[in-house]
């Protein structure tokens, strides 16, 4: 059982392509139809691959008439694998054709403006080259009938063969990933919420409907079920695990706390998959039958791609799963965070970000270590846990909230530092930023936006994944970075509230 833990990848890009369709008409004649259909071919291949591009791009068809259009439309609405569309008009495809398949289309699309050629070849050109290579007006064509009906998409303009294009078209597909993941996330809330606290609250109701995760609430002890059922030879097996797998003194390898961490562990993986549940909530507060706060089992789990969210925490949960997805084979790795504690210094101060232990290994700097120490709230057994520090490099905080009316994506874009000093007495894992374009600034924007104090923090995405994640939820973002200024930022919350008001149902 233990030896099985780490064996199956929670996704598996390889189910998953992207269609690429052509548009055209009939207008000239089956020579040019065969070319665009051939250029067509020879691009999805190319970018297929392209090291920037996570899954296959798959040429579907050359389309030139509304029927086709909405014929291939609905195919993709209804086929597992395709996660989503790129269209391009190699020629010009008259836009009312595109009308009843977009109205149909309930997959995230992308519109790529390029053309087959990359020169215009001076000595050669004519009216038969002129004839076959449109796109620059062909696709503004079809911008035009996709603005009119207020769909949501990414415009990716530039030559496909250049480097840049095909990381936009990468980072597009990681993001439509992510948005596939979900409508596929379930939520397991044990606990509840923690008393009393706000932001870890909201709608779940309206998220299952805008984003399609839903969020299941279990008393403590149907985990504690679980747990109970995990042998003495189970947990010690899995100990061994973790004494290969992290920095471990013999004392603690022969607690009677990395036991019971160990049968925490095999238990809300029971838990877990019986419910099939790929994100899950505690609460320090709640852990009736479970003898610690789950800490080591919450931060190998995050490693293998679960969401989590601390506090009852859904909202973080299931945006940390869809991170897991789209961060998925990049270097940097993502985890559940929380701006812990301050360090003010003249000019460059810093945000110590941290938890009581869920903090996810995927971001550490080497070897983690396991230790043991009291939680000091909670009045439970002291829990097991991993620590470590983290690299250097830039990296985002992301916020998923509830503002009543609507959701809002918030992100920090930070540069992650190294400490001063060591930090010897710090028995959880732990990392040091310096916030865009400072801490006072950050810290302003961020609290003035409703920002959660916990967020999903990633040194494996950027802020453009997020935001094309966000184009095709159709939900705001809101980005601090290095050129936020506090008084536009303020504006600008007061003109989007205004737009979403406006907007919302169109969206
Ligand atoms: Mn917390």
């Amino acid at each position: 059982m233990v030896k099985n833990l780490r064996k199956e990848p929670m996704i598996d890009f390889k189910k998953y392509q992207i269609w690429l369709l052509t548009g055209s008409q009939h207008l000239y004649g089956a020579d040019i139809l065969k070319n665009v259909e051939r250029h067509a071919i020879e691009i999805s291949q190319a970018l297929t691959l392209s090291p920037h591009i996570p899954i296959s791009i798959n040429f579907h068809s050359v389309v030139t008439s509304s029927e086709q259009i909405l014929d291939v439309c609905q195919k993709a609405n209804n086929s597992n694998g395709c996660i989503g569309l790129i269209v391009w008009m190699h020629t010009f495809s008259p836009a009312k054709m595109w009308i009843r398949g977009l109205d149909s289309l309930n997959k995230p699309f992308a519109h790529l403006h390029t053309q087959y050629n990359m020169e215009i070849p001076w000595s050669d050109i004519d009216m038969d080259f002129m004839n076959e290579n449109q796109s620059a007006h062909g696709d503004r064509e079809f911008g035009y009938i996709a603005t009119r009906m207020r769909k949501n998409r990414k415009v990716i303009a530039g030559h496909w063969q250049e480097d840049n294009v095909r990381i936009q078209i990468g980072t597009w597909i990681r993001a439509a990933l992510g948005w596939h993941a979900f409508q596929n996330t379930r939520v397991a809330r044990i606990g509840d919420n923690m008393r009393e606290v706000a932001v870890t609250e909201g709608d779940k109701v309206e998220a299952q409907i805008r984003f399609g995760f839903s969020v299941t609430g279990f008393g403590s002890g149907d985990l504690a079920v679980h747990i109970d059922r995990v042998s003495d030879k189970q947990a010690a097996e899995l100990v061994t695990l973790y004494q290969e797998s992290y920095h471990m003194t013999a004392e603690v390898g022969s607690s009677r706390s990395i036991l019971e961490a160990a049968r925490i562990e095999l238990g809300l993986r029971s838990f877990l998959k019986q419910g099939g549940f790929n994100a899950f909530t505690d609460t320090f507060e709640n852990l009736h039958g479970i003898e610690q706060l789950p800490g080591i089992s919450t931060q190998r789990l995050m490693a293998e791609g679960y969401g989590f969210g601390a506090e009852g925490d859904w909202k973080t949960a299931a945006l940390l799963r869809a991170v897991k997805v789209m961060d998925t084979g990049l270097a940097g790795g993502s985890s559940f965070m929380e701006d812990y504690t301050y360090h003010f210094k003249q000019g460059k101060s810093l945000v110590l970000g941290a938890h009581m232990l869920e903090i996810c290994p995927s971001i550490a700097s080497g070897k983690p270590k396991c230790e043991v120490h009291p939680l000091s709230i909670g009045g439970k057994a002291d829990p097991a846990r991993l620590t470590f520090d983290v690299d250097e490099g830039p990296a985002i905080n992301v916020s998923l909230i509830d503002l009543g009316n609507r959701f809002r994506i918030l992100i920090n874009e930070v540069e992650v530092v190294k400490p001063e000093q060591p930090l010897p007495k710090l028995p959880v894992a732990r990392v040091l930023w310096d916030p865009k374009p400072n801490l006072v600034t950050s810290a302003q924007c961020w609290i003035t936006a409703g920002g959660a104090h916990h967020t999903v923090f990633s040194k494996a995405l950027n802020t453009q994944i997020l935001e094309d994640f966000a184009e095709i939820a159709g939900v705001e973002l809101v980005v601090i970075d290095g050129n936020t200024n506090y008084r536009e930022f303020k504006d600008r919350l007061k003109w989007n509230e205004v737009y979403y008001h406006l907007f919302q149902n169109r969206l």
